[in-house]
């Protein structure tokens, strides 16, 4: 085995552990300014209870420790706080036997009927929201906002082994210095991007990326640019990815409690992109990714678009292999490959092999298309009436009646037999544990000199209309990925404190 890979190899993994990788200039690098360096921020943030209160990580938590001071509130706090975290199905039951008694028995917010009602009250009657834009709190949500929105260079961050290669350059592991949080960071080579006429895909994932907010999607931090790259800041996966896990790790396939497991998060995450009107088409093993607890996300929306209202598109795009017939046969689709690939990718993890061909052949793509169109799928031993089922649901040629497509907003695969062991409210709120979980110590990618080096294309000259696109895409943190970083790597908890009102001597 090759040394500098071991070498780059245990570095990553010691950095992976605890948060042992902020810098000892972190309280430096995160400290506040002053109040008065926040005044355009308090003149142009936007006054949107919602936004400011509830949808922003620290936004919701100084919101709350607004409220602890005024006593009137503290009940209303404290269910409000209860009631909306996901609870397992036991605690649900004396959840419920808790808020009869504290809240209801004891009359201590009877008007407290539903949360339409509740959300009512508590915004047009108490009024918090009014006297907390007044308030210290809010004053410290303006100071943490003022951090949020400093530019970002690669200088925010310390890099460590690279992770893999894609089509416009090279992704890294990458950890913020100041809050040791690890990412991966995906750079796209600016040369590259301008020889092939990249920069609508790289600004369209970049969009995309920003606007999707799922545990099953993987999340952007931060776009940022250098001299040469621009680099899109991901959630770090580190356990690899399905390809891998259905391939390299003995016989080809996995149990079915993993099989299971992992189609029912991806269900979620195709359901979430498309209640954002967001086609993904490109689902196959090599884009479902790992994290250390052993869940999983879709990566790499290079390919995925947005679609206006009610809209169709028409584009021939994907990975043959995995390719819906509507799409090879440039139909116009809207939501409808996306259903077909996870039949391919259930298909797969049961099998080992992919349904429409068999391991390691490579069939010319006029083969592949013809197997696509009107070859019978068949299934082995594995296979379980229910599985054979749902991929027979899934891979239905035709668009209008595949599982998936009903109209229902993918509610019909939720609820098939196939999934019946699977409890989609706890999975969607993250309380289902993994059965299998990757192992911290090891490094689930090829070694580092087996990734093709990327180079800088000659020859390319960039200019100013290129300056107009970067600007564009490098718009440094999102907000709440920045926030749930800082809470995270418990840097909110350590700095959020506030001094004594009057100072004693
Ligand atoms: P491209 O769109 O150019 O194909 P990808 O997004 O697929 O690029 O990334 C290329 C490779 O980098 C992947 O195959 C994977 O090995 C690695 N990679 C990408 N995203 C992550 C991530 N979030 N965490 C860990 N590794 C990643
Ligand atoms: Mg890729
Ligand atoms: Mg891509």
């Amino acid at each position: 085995m090759d040394i500098d890979n071991m070498v780059q190899n245990s570095a990553l993994v010691r950095a992976r552990e605890g948060n042992k990788g902020r810098s000892w200039r972190w309280k430096e690098m995160l400290r506040f300014p002053h109040i008065s360096e926040c005044r355009e921020l308090a003149k142009t943030i936007e006054r949107d209870y919602y936004d400011l209160c509830v949808y922003q990580p620290i936004g919701k938590k100084l919101f709350h420790l607004y409220c602890l001071t005024r006593p009137e509130l503290h009940n209303y706090m404290l269910l409000l706080d209860e009631a909306f975290e996901t609870k397992t199905d036991e605690e649900r039951k004396s959840f419920g036997f808790y808020i009869i008694h504290t809240f209801i028995r004891s009359q201590l917010c009877v008007h407290l009927l539903n949360s339409s009602c509740f959300s009512f009250f508590f915004y047009n009657f108490l009024c918090p929201f009014t006297q907390y834009q007044f308030s210290m709190h809010f004053d410290r949500f303006l100071q943490w906002k003022h951090l949020e929105r400093r530019p970002i260079t690669k200088y925010n961050f310390r890099e460590y082994r690279l992770l893999g290669k894609g089509g416009f350059g090279e992704v890294w592991a990458s950890q913020v210095r100041a809050t040791g949080m690890m990412y991966a960071c995906k750079k796209l080579e600016k040369t590259h991007v301008k020889k092939w006429q990249g920069e609508h895909m790289a600004l369209n994932e970049k969009e995309l990326l920003e606007e999707v907010d799922s545990r099953f999607v993987v999340n952007l931090a931060y776009a940022y640019e250098t001299k040469h790259s621009l680099c899109m800041v991901l959630t770090m996966m580190s356990g690899g990815d399905l390809r891998f896990h259905i391939h390299n790790m003995g016989k080809p396939g996995l149990t079915m409690d993993r099989v299971y497991f992992y189609a029912a998060e991806v269900c979620c995450g195709l359901i979430h992109l498309h209640q954002k009107s967001i086609v993904y088409r490109d689902l196959k093993p090599e884009n479902i990714l790992l994290d250390d607890k052993g869940h999983i996300r879709i990566s790499d929306l290079g390919l995925a678009v947005k679609l206006e209202d009610g809209d169709l598109v028409q584009g021939r795009v994907g990975t043959l292999y995995y390719m819906a017939p509507e799409v090879i046969s440039k139909e116009k689709y809207n939501m409808s490959p996306d259903w077909w690939g996870l039949g391919c990718l259930i298909y797969e993890m049961i099998a080992g092999k992919s349904p429409f061909r068999d391991k390691s052949e490579r069939p010319k793509s006029s083969e592949m298309e013809k197997r696509i169109i009107s070859k019978t799928v068949e299934y082995n031993e594995k296979f379980s009436t229910d599985a054979v089922d749902i991929c027979n649901g899934l891979l239905n040629r035709n668009p209008k009646h595949r599982l998936g497509c009903q109209g229902l907003g993918g509610k019909e695969v939720k609820t098939h037999p196939f999934f019946r062991q699977i409890n989609f409210r706890m999975l969607e709120g993250g309380l289902v544990e993994p059965s299998f979980k990757p192992d911290p110590r090891l490094v689930y990618c090829d070694d580092v000199q087996d990734i093709e080096e990327f180079c800088a294309l000659r020859g390319v000259v960039l200019n100013q209309s290129d300056g107009e696109f970067y600007a564009k895409f490098n718009t440094g943190s999102v907000p709440r990925s920045w926030q749930n970083e800082l809470i995270d790597t418990g840097c909110f908890e350590e700095l959020n404190v506030f001094a004594p009102l009057r100072s004693s001597r």
